[in-house]
């Protein structure tokens, strides 16, 4: 009678402790709802099941000569070892090509008899073994022999095996690091364990190193620690770059449905960033009534991103428009019940989204302010590709130089004569044309390329007058806009000083203009830069006048030295009488604050005899020029004044 082998022993207890540690967190953390979950408690149960027959094998070992039913249990517990771990590998297969984004319809297998027959074969042979003894005997004295088929298995094994390599290398660049590195070890780990025990059949470490491999597969890839935002539980924006970067290069079909909340600054202010994530943890709640936890991801406040994966493109239209349709209702949040806004947009692979970049674009991007859809997809999202195209051309357009500053004059009525000049920019791309500064400006403020277009306008802008012509024309003054997220950044003053420095010319010549609307929004930093810059000697103009909210305190405030009254205002003062009354009792109020006053868009004789009555201090429109070249500019100067 032989012994119970602890050493063995020792090494089947720990791989069965390693599988319920997998088996216990996996469930904890809930991650059992995805196929890839799946195959890998899967996994994780051959394991452990072959732990447990292993067990039981050695405390049946040292009896098994004594009884016939201590044998029998003997023989089932190499049976259930054989015909469970020989579905390990090709199991293990399914699982890297799921990681690895192939999907196609229905598991790899079904779709492909050939790929499979290795394992229905290996299969059958450990299944049918107790009639055939093929794969291992017992001889008289009850010992384990093994025979000609489970070389076969092992081959089967090895095909597998290798095949997932294959796999891992072909998806390599879609996977992350982390993915990665726990693949490879993976296999080194298992291919250690096994060597080991092929060359000794003795040295019983194969399931310990298959349970340790897949415990190192949970830490890095079953968790989703980085993939999951910690406050609101949703897939983040890592998580859907790398699905969608293995789905790609899958060639799966994928429609993505962006759900943009075009109102979610209002939430922000009106609540604290708790409610924020409160809302968005209740839509997710929505959402997931329409598509499975893992298909939804958050890539930043306010915008979801679901995918579907070789879905139907109907189904997914219609899942579009129950979403935008829901937005009709508030949602409830605690006590407080919100309106929220929303735009949903379908987009779909590989029409019009061919890597992760063309996703992250169309959810970053803000949506027009003129849509009379709630539901975006087909041609609808071509401003998406509009957009791109202006991007590139002010990309092109810095390196290239195709800005140019064009030059409207400005009149003075008190002079009665062309006595400064606004500097507008303009973009002549070789691609798409002439490109107009209201659309281009706000997409430069937001990619952040408007420093460099202001500061190409301002250096134009010195040249001119360190040209000394507008001083020979009697140009006093030319204007020169400026983005105010670009005044609110630090170290502005500075950077303003050091250009005009360069061209040494005399401050007193450029007159800045700001928006009025944002000029309220931080009032602080932005009235310390007016007063600095207005020491050095520059002027400020208040631009649009009468747009956004008129903040009669930043008027005053920001001591500005011209009110510019926006077109608007000079346009409906003509059309109505309410219009006028704006009009009028608007250069009354700032006139009391002693400010001077520009109106634009003065287009007609009409317009000039109303504002002369209201006695401003200069025009500027298209009855006197539209923006044009410097040097057609000047000549207009000059014939002007002859
Ligand atoms: P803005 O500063 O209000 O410029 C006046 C706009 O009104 C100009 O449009 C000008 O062409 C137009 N305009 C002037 N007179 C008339 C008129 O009588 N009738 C009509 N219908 N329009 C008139 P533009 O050049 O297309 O500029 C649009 C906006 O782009 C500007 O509005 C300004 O906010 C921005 N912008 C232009 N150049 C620059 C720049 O160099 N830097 C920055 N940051 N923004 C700029
Ligand atoms: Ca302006
Ligand atoms: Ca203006």
């Amino acid at each position: 009678m032989t012994d119970i082998n602890f050493a063995q022993l020792a090494l089947f207890i720990s791989a069965l402790l390693i599988c319920v540690t997998s088996v216990i967190f996996t469930v904890i953390q809930q991650r059992t709802d995805k196929l890839q979950n799946k195959i890998y408690l899967i996994l994780i149960s051959i394991v452990g099941l072959n732990a447990v027959s292993q067990i039981t094998r050695v405390f049946v070992d040292p009896v098994r000569m004594d009884s016939d039913g201590a044998f029998f249990l003997f023989r089932l517990c190499d049976y259930t070892y054989f015909v469970l771990h020989t579905a390990l590998s090709p199991m293990f297969f399914l699982y890297v090509c799921i990681v690895c984004g192939y999907g196609g319809k229905g598991p790899v297998f079904r779709r492909n008899l050939l790929l499979a027959s290795p394992f229905i074969i290996t299969e059958l042979l450990a299944v049918i073994n107790p009639f055939t003894r093929w794969v291992y005997s017992y001889n008289e004295a009850r010992v384990f022999n093994r025979e000609w088929a489970e070389n076969l298995i092992y081959f089967a094994a090895a095909f597998y095996f290798g095949l997932s390599f294959f796999r891992l290398i072909f998806t390599w660049r879609a996977l992350t690091a982390k993915r990665r590195t726990a693949l490879i070890y993976f296999f080194i780990i298992v291919v250690v364990g096994v060597i080991l025990q092929f060359v000794n059949i003795s040295i019983k470490s194969e399931l310990f190193a298959e349970a340790l491999a897949l415990l190192g597969v949970m830490i890095a890839i079953e968790s989703e620690d980085d993939r999951i935002d910690i406050d609101t539980g949703i897939y983040n924006r890592k998580a859907l770059q790398s699905d969608l970067s293995t789905a790609l290069l899958n060639k799966r079909n994928i429609d993505i449905i962006c759900v943009k909340i075009t109102n979610i600054d209002l939430l922000e202010h009106t609540s604290s960033s708790d409610n924020s994530d409160g809302i968005q943890i209740v839509i997710a709640g929505f959402l997931r009534t329409l598509v499975p936890r893992y298909c939804i991801y958050n890539t930043s406040p306010g915008t979801f991103i679901l995918t579907v994966l070789d879905g139907d493109h109907s189904r997914s239209l219609k899942m579009a428009e129950i979403i935008s349709k829901r937005f009709n209702n508030s949602w409830t949040l605690g006590e407080n019940s919100l309106l929220l806004n929303a735009v949903v947009m379908l987009s779909e692979s590989p029409e019009r989204i061919k890597n992760p970049a063309d996703v992250f674009y169309m959810a970053d991007s803000p949506v027009p302010t003129n849509l009379d859809k709630k539901v975006l997809s087909g041609r609808d999202l071509d401003y998406l590709m509009r957009r791109s195209a202006v991007e590139n051309a002010l990309a092109r357009g810095l390196e290239e130089g195709n800005f140019e500053v064009y030059y409207q004059p400005t009149y003075s009525l008190a002079e009665r004569r062309l006595h400064g000049a606004e500097a507008l920019i303009r973009l002549h791309d070789s691609i798409i044309g002439n490109v107009y500064p209201d659309e281009f400006i706000p997409i430069a403020e937001q990619n952040g390329l408007i420093d460099d277009i202001d500061d190409f306008v301002l250096r134009e802008v010195c040249s001119f007058i360190k040209s000394g012509v507008p001083a020979r024309l009697g140009i006093d003054c030319i204007n020169v806009n400026l983005s105010v997220i670009e005044c609110m950044q630090p170290g502005f003053v500075k950077h303003i000083n050091t250009i005009t420095d360069e061209y040494d010319i005399d401050k007193n010549r450029i007159n800045f203009e700001i928006t009025e609307s944002i000029a309220a929004s931080n009032y602080e930093t932005l009235s310390r830069v007016v007063a600095s810059l207005k020491a050095d000697g520059f002027h400020f103009s208040m631009d649009d006048y009468g747009t956004g909210y008129s903040n009669m305190r930043a008027i005053f405030m920001l001591d500005f030295d011209v009110v510019k009254i926006d077109k608007s205002i000079l346009w409906s003062a003509e059309e109505s009488e309410l219009g006028k009354i704006i009009l009028e009792s608007s250069v009354h109020m700032i006139k009391q604050m002693h400010r001077q006053i520009l109106v634009e868009g003065v287009e007609t004789e009409t317009q000039i005899e109303l504002l002369k009555q209201l006695s401003v201090d200069y025009l500027q429109g298209y009855f006197f020029s539209k923006p044009i070249p410097k040097a057609e500019f000047i000549q207009l100067v000059e014939s002007a004044r002859s």
